[in-house]
């Protein structure tokens, strides 16, 4: 396994050491000798170094915040889920693409919300209110829920109450491989755990600080084999010289590992490369060297919901990439679902 997180520096709110999660994350990181600060608030940390952005975004990637969750009213995630799941926020890896750096513009520090019990309350009134109905909730949508794992057990917690749910379902992805405290956890088949992925040499030039592709794909086997219910999100998806090898060595990968039992019911989700101009902005703050294809004239211009559109590939190319990956994905796994292709 590979990449924990240790924290820098952590702040807490008091509230929080009211909480039994609060109180053994604090002992821990006592343990661990990381430096703690009492803060008011989880929303306005102050004290993180940093003279320029890359180090300020590398500080801040480098610092748990632990507070409690006050708003309980739960954002929507459609199409995937009914519900965002709040337990944490960011993550500790420094993808150059990572969507998060747009949404948390500012605070890009883990925050870790311990107030779990009353946090899965309220997604037992939204469970009633849907009844008979199933309801989704998407665990992963403003962070990689995995890295502080290890200290809090938020997602163990989370998986064994959704096991308990008749009507509540729970989903989350990960590009981190430290999977094995979940193993044991009662998830009764109501938790699809999913894994993003990208050919080989996607992930070692542009995900920095994250696992190879073989050591998330072992651990994808490894919660297979524990009947979870499993899925991949392959992106984004480049169209670069030997793309087409790049991404048939990645369903090889998956084909070599996967137990050959558990391939009737995976789902993948399929996403080609796009940027939006303010996202473009943010990478070349934080990445000034990237090389990330990123040049608005080799796009298309999509006019998005919100009066912001999104640069995506022409549309041979998505075509190209489209059949070339359902095909792909179909072939070595027939039994599996293409939920999309973006
Ligand atoms: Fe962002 Fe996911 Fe990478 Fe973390 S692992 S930096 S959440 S893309």
């Amino acid at each position: 396994m590979s990449h924990q997180f240790i924290p820098k520096r952590a702040f807490f709110e008091p509230k929080a050491l009211e909480y039994p999660i609060g109180q053994q994350v604090y002992e821990q990181l006592q343990e661990m000798k990381v430096p703690i600060t009492l803060t008011r608030s989880h929303n306005r940390i102050t004290g993180i170094p940093g003279d320029n952005p890359q180090e300020a975004y590398q500080e801040a990637k480098n610092t748990l915040v632990v507070g409690i969750r006050k708003s309980l009213n739960f954002a929507g995630c459609k199409p995937s889920a009914h519900y965002q799941l709040p337990l944490t926020t960011s993550c500790s890896s420094m993808c150059e693409y990572c969507y998060l750096a747009t949404t948390l513009g500012k605070k890009p520090y883990l925050r870790v919300y311990v107030n779990v019990e009353e946090i899965l309350d309220q997604a037992s009134r939204y469970i009633e209110t849907r009844a008979p109905e199933i309801t989704w909730f998407e665990g992963a949508a403003t962070s990689d829920p995995i890295p502080t794992e290890y200290l809090t057990g938020l997602l163990y917690k989370t998986i064994e109450f959704f096991g308990r749910q008749p009507l509540g379902r729970f989903r989350f992805v990960t590009k981190h491989d430290r999977v094995d405290s979940l193993l044991m956890a009662k998830h009764n088949g109501h938790t699809r755990f999913r894994f993003s992925i990208n050919a080989a040499s996607i992930i070692e030039q542009y995900e920095h600080k994250t696992p190879t592709l073989s050591q998330r794909v072992e651990a994808a086997a490894k919660v297979a084999e524990k009947g979870y219910l499993i899925g991949f999100i392959i992106a984004p998806i480049f169209h670069y010289p030997g793309w087409k090898e790049g991404y048939l060595q990645l369903l090889q990968e998956l084909d070599k590992q996967l137990p050959k039992k558990e391939r009737n019911n995976i789902t993948f989700e399929l996403i080609s490369h796009r940027f939006t101009k303010k996202a473009k902005n943010n990478i070349l703050e934080i990445f000034p060297e990237t090389k990330l294809p990123m040049e608005e004239q080799e796009r298309k211009f999509k006019y998005g919901q919100f009066g912001y559109g999104k640069y995506i590939y022409q549309k041979e190319t998505i075509d190209e990439m489209k059949n070339d990956m359902q095909e792909g994905v179909l072939r070595y796994f027939p039994d599996a679902s293409i939920e999309y292709f973006v």
